[in-house]
């Protein structure tokens, strides 16, 4: 599966975080990519940054013939169009899309000059990423760890 998080904790150009994630699936679907399936919308507290608004999460399943790097720069056009400022990591925004899978596809930074890491580094510590991919598949595997999405929030309610 090719998994997308999105996320967003203020008003842009698109409007509220809930509208921008709205458009910003229409964006994805009009630039090279077909939906399969999104989850719900749901509203998360701050990761990282706590002295900010609470956020407006969810994922979206894809299907595209777009390699990961291209996926993401159309992904990184998609929030410039809604209006991305700041690249402050963990900071407000009006729109963040993420890469969290392309299928099985393990990519390392470094490697590539987006950095671009595959499966994202930090999903697993995420429960705002994880309960939209619960919801698109319980069943689906990290690819390193080979632990289930519900596996993987088993674990991060015990700790
Ligand atoms: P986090 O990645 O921890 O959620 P963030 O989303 O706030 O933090 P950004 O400022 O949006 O971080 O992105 C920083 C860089 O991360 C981008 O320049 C991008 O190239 C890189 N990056 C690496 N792996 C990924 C990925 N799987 N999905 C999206 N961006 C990635
Ligand atoms: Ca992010
Ligand atoms: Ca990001």
């Amino acid at each position: 599966m090719i998994l997308i998080a999105l996320g967003s904790n203020i008003t842009g150009p698109w409007g509220s975080p809930a509208e921008t994630l709205d458009r910003a699936v229409e964006e994805i679907a009009a630039n090279g990519a077909d939906v399969l399936a999104r989850s719900s919308w749901i509203e998360t507290k701050p990761y990282g940054v706590s002295d900010q608004p609470g956020f407006v999460n969810g994922a979206i399943e894809i299907k595209t013939t777009l390699p990961p790097e291209e996926l993401l720069v159309m992904l990184h056009g998609i929030e410039i169009a809604a209006g991305r400022k700041r690249r402050e990591k963990w900071g407000p925004r009006t729109l963040d899309l993420d890469i969290i899978a392309y299928d099985d596809v393990i990519m390392n930074g470094g490697d590539n000059s987006l950095n671009l890491t595959l499966p994202h580094n930090d999903l697993h510590h995420r429960s705002f990423v994880l309960l939209p991919v619960r919801e698109l598949n319980p069943s689906w595997q990290h690819p390193v760890s080979g632990k289930t999405v519900t596996q993987m929030l088993d674990e991060l309610a015990k700790n």
